[in-house]
């Protein structure tokens, strides 16, 4: 891939989402040129940090805010800690608000939104998949006329559901949004879908109905939930995935 200029950017915001993820908002310099599709990533760094070359650690990490975002110079990432073994997300998580990140991108040509196709959308994540996901959601909301958006998210338990206010006031306030989630490991009490996400697809989705289907997860859940459309009779074309 063509190296994309590196832009260093500061922590304005940092919002926990769940006990292992939280959301990094970072704010360009006035006059920054950067722009982006909704899918896209860029690879984050952070000076001082790095590798046993002395060059910059980099990770990839899906861009979680929208493009209009950048009206107010910002850009979120949803950033998942990795505890043991997890180098650069360990240290990420460390950051205070103030500090620097350095941004570069961005990539990626596959998986990104088309804003004007009016087709219903079915947005399927599975933890922290949904970071791409929440940047096409709120890009499609800031529209006039968005499609009807239907989200079905896997993660483990109630604590895990990251941006858990996000999408259950957009269930409450938008016409047409669904919001469906799946626990994997629920707890005692837990009344709604159990499951992971490619489990519980035959039943929500038995056949295609015009939709285009945006996926993002885990290769595992990934893999599973292609093979389940196709069968299903989801053309390949109105399949986009992502996986990490
Ligand atoms: C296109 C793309 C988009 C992505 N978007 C996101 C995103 O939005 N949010 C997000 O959280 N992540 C995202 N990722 C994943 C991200 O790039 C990193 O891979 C992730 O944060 C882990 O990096 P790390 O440096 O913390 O872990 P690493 O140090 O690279 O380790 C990765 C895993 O390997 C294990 N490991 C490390 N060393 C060893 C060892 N010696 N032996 C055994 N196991 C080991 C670690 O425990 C860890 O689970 C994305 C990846 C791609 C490719």
């Amino acid at each position: 891939m063509a190296k994309r200029p590196v832009v260093s950017a500061a922590v304005a915001e940092i919002i926990r989402e769940t006990p292992r993820v939280s959301t990094f908002v970072l704010e360009f310099p006035k006059g920054t040129d950067f722009d982006f599709r909704s899918g896209q990533f860029a690879m984050l760094s952070l000076p001082d940090f790095l590798n046993d070359k002395g060059r910059p650690v980099r990770r990839a990490y899906s861009i979680a805010s929208s493009p209009p975002e950048l009206r107010d110079r910002r850009i979120a990432f949803t950033i998942t800690r990795k505890g043991e073994g997890g180098y650069f997300s360990n240290r990420i998580h460390e950051s205070r608000v103030g500090d620097s990140a350095l941004v570069e991108g961005p990539y990626g040509t596959s998986f990104v939104l088309d804003p004007l196709d009016p087709r219903p959308h079915l947005f399927l994540a599975a933890g922290s998949g949904i970071a791409p996901l929440r940047s096409m959601i709120r890009t499609l909301l800031s529209g006039e006329t968005p499609p009807p958006i239907e989200l079905l998210y896997g993660f483990r338990d109630r604590e895990d559901f990251i941006y858990a206010e996000e999408m259950k006031e957009y269930e409450k306030a938008v016409p047409g949004f669904t919001l469906r989630v799946a626990h994997s490991r629920p707890s005692p009490g837990w009344t709604g879908h159990s499951g992971r996400v490619p489990e519980i697809l035959p039943r929500l989705y038995p056949s295609y109905q015009g939709q285009v289907v945006y996926i993002c997860g885990h290769p595992e859940m990934v893999i599973s939930t292609v093979s389940w459309l196709k069968s299903a009779g989801f053309p390949e074309e109105s399949i986009r995935k992502e996986q990490w």
